[in-house]
């Protein structure tokens, strides 16, 4: 990056900064893309895993958001099937509550309109009994009816790194653990960056006549570098997983907190569900946000209201993640390209495009509109024509070239892996599968598992450090895999081996093996930090009822 003449920089390399990344490559912008963690650790592996129309954004009246959403629910659906997939939602209706059964159908009547009526399926309407069929492990009394709708769930940091390895592909340059410290400015015009190669110390000038600040919640932060005021509202989003077969829940569901009736999701994530998300203004730097215990109590509390029997307590939470939604301060930012209220992009004085806000749902449009941008800057600094339109609402993602997953499935089956694992292996990496599991064939200790009882295979492992750019024993195990949030313990138990292996792939001295360790244990240490606040404050937690209204913070 530093020796290559360049005509783009992207800082972060989460959902956004990496779409713009794939998008801009595939024009033939030469692009390179930098991220001061992996790819897809800050925000866009800590949301509530949905690729959603935004059903809530219909009490805003924001039907244009509602429509747009929905167009790239089924974009999504399309280029990358493998990364998203169809979940139905459970919406039961309470007495009481603020949403009635009347409002509930209207507005899934429009949610459903407003997809042109082309999500997976229309909505039901259910009575009591319809919805105690579905989901009986809910609580009965007070129950008025429901529904049932859809919108997709998703693996988060995959469809980022899916449009990293789609940027590389089309020929941008990218690296994680590369972090900018300062913005290089010549006639008040930034032109590049100095950056800091996180795991060496090495510093380097990557120069560039267009740079495109896509950092999320710490976008304020590279603004502030070209002297841009604050523009983000930061608002922390906690969630915790917890063993299903404590919750019982076989759809997901949608629920109304009956702590302060913020709307809600439970939702299956194998053998898990997880809860989530609260909402609370950040009082905390980015890099510093963590779970609390009063965030794991709000939400067990929250799901204990409406799965009676379940009685979760914090010693079922096996993990929790939470993340900073860069949200946008009403009106401080008066940009006539202002595109719509969720996101915005800027272009400050220095000539820095900040992309602001957003949601993972929307964030190939997102990009395109960025990328249409830059284009124009390019064309005005250079003359080349600004005429190359976007590609990537057909063009599949990495892994995506494929209508059907059986098919994979069903190669690998024949290959003799067990059928769970072929689904896993299909969901995970779509067309490129067979790679995988051609490795666990080549070596047999590559195709047992990385943590017993748990589906993910050793040659996964490998596959993400050969072809995945996992550079640390967290990108393994956080992102490559989710052990980190499916294994109780964290994997921690296989984390020596794991780093061995890493090792003999990269070349890792024993210096940075115990480096890798300390870190990764440091990372739990940190997630599970809640534990040891509710250790000492919590004896056990009371279920509030539906209809009880308003509680007081716990
Ligand atoms: C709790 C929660 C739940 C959510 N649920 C959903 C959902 O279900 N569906 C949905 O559509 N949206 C959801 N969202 C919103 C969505 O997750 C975010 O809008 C999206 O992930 C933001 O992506 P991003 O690329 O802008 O930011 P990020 O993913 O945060 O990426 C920014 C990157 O910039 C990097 N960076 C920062 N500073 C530097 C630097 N100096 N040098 C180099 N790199 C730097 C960071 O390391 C980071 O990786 C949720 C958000 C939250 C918080």
């Amino acid at each position: 990056m530093a020796r290559d003449p360049l005509d783009l920089l992207v800082i972060g390399a989460g959902s956004a900064g990496a779409g713009v990344a794939r998008d801009a490559a595939m024009r033939g912008i030469r692009t390179a893309l930098i991220d001061k963690g992996d790819f897809g650790s800050g925000t866009s592996s800590r949301s509530s895993r949905l690729i959603h129309g935004g059903l809530r954004y219909l009490e805003l009246y924001d039907w244009k958001l509602v429509f747009e959403a929905s167009r790239e629910r089924r974009i999504l659906l399309r280029i990358a099937p493998h990364l998203v997939w169809p979940r139905s939602f459970l919406f039961p209706v309470y007495a009481g509550a603020r949403v009635s059964w009347w409002k509930l159908a209207a507005g899934l009547w429009l949610y459903d309109a407003l997809s042109l009526f082309r999500n997976v399926k229309r909505h039901q309407m259910l009575g009591k009994r319809g919805l105690l069929r579905a989901e009986p492990a809910l609580r009965e009394r007070g129950l008025k009816g429901g529904a049932r709708y859809f919108d997709p769930q998703c693996d988060d940091p995959r469809l980022t790194l899916a449009n990293v390895r789609g940027a590389y592909q089309h020929g941008a340059l990218a690296a994680n653990y590369v972090r900018v410290d300062r913005l290089e400015l010549a006639d008040g015009q930034v032109r590049g960056a100095r950056v800091t190669d996180v795991l060496t110390g090495e510093t380097h000038t990557v120069r560039s006549p267009v740079t495109v600040n896509a950092t999320g919640p710490w976008s304020d932060g590279i603004r502030a570098l070209a002297g841009e005021p604050a523009a983000l509202r930061l608002t922390k989003g906690a969630h915790v997983a917890v063993p299903r077969e404590r919750l019982r829940n076989r759809e997901a569901v949608t629920l109304t907190s009956p702590i302060d009736g913020r709307v809600m999701f439970v939702v299956p994530w194998g053998a898990l569900s997880y809860i989530g998300t609260t909402d609370t203004d950040a009082e905390v730097e980015p890099d510093n946000v963590t779970v609390t215990g009063e965030d794991v109590v709000y939400l067990l509390r929250s799901a204990n209201a409406f799965f009676p029997d379940s009685r979760l307590q914090p010693e079922d939470v096996v993990s929790a993640w939470v993340g900073l939604r860069p949200l946008l301060k009403p009106d401080d930012l008066r940009d006539p390209g202002a595109v719509s209220r969720e996101h915005r992009i800027v272009e400050g004085p220095t000539g820095l495009i900040s992309l602001m806000g957003g949601k993972l749902t929307t964030y190939r449009s997102m990009a395109e509109e960025t990328v249409n941008r830059v284009l124009e800057r390019l064309s005005r600094l250079d003359g080349r024509p600004a005429n190359a339109r976007s590609r990537t609402r057909t063009e599949p993602l990495p892994g995506g070239e494929v209508r059907d997953l059986a098919l994979l499935v069903a190669d690998a089956k024949r290959e003799g892996v067990s059928a769970e694992l072929a689904e896993h292996l299909a969901r995970t990496y779509g067309s490129e599968a067979p790679a995988v599991v051609r490795l666990a064939r080549s070596n047999p200790d590559l195709a047992g598992p990385i943590v017993p009882g748990h589906l993910p295979i050793k040659a996964q492992l490998v596959h993400g450090l050969r072809r995945e750019m996992a550079v640390t024993l967290g990108d393994l195990l956080i992102r490559r895999t989710h052990l980190f949030h499916e294994a109780p313990g964290h994997g921690v138990a296989q984390a020596p081996a794991i780093v061995d292996l890493a090792a003999e792939e990269l070349g890792w001295d024993a210096a940075r093996k115990a480096a890798e360790l300390a870190r990764y244990l440091d990372e739990v240490r940190q997630a599970a930090g809640f534990r040891t606040q509710l250790r000492e404050r919590l004896r056990k937690i009371p279920a509030p009822s539906p209809e009880g209204g308003a509680e007081p913070a716990p």
